[in-house]
C-alpha cells in the first residue's frame, strides 16, 4: 500500500509554479499545490510576487519546458530557486 504523495516540496512547487498559475495542472497536482502553499509562508510570498509579475504584464507565456519568456518572472523565480523558502 504506497500512500499518496500528500508532501510537495518547495523545490517541486518552483519546478511547476508556472503551469500552477496557467491552470495547466491536472486537479491533483493542483490539489497538492494548494495545500503545499497553504502552509508554507515562502511559497506563499513568492508566489504572490510571481502573480503580481504576471498581473503585470498581463499573462504567463512558457516555451514547452514551462520556463517563463518574460525577463521579469524568470528572475523572480531564479530569485526563488536559488533563496529557497527553508522547510524540512
Ligand atoms: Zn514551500
Amino acid at each position: 500500500m504506497s500512500a499518496e504523495p500528500e508532501d510537495m516540496r518547495c523545490n517541486e512547487v518552483v519546478e511547476i509554479v508556472t503551469h500552477y498559475l496557467e491552470g495547466a495542472l491536472d486537479e491533483a497536482t493542483q490539489t497538492r499545490i494548494e495545500r503545499h502553499i497553504e502552509g508554507c509562508r515562502g511559497c506563499t510570498h513568492y508566489i504572490g510576487q510571481i502573480r503580481i509579475t504576471i498581473d503585470l504584464l498581463g499573462r504567463v507565456r512558457t516555451d514547452d519546458r514551462g520556463e517563463p519568456q518574460s525577463d521579469e518572472l524568470r528572475a523572480v523565480l531564479r530569485e526563488w530557486r536559488a533563496g529557497r523558502p527553508s522547510s524540512p
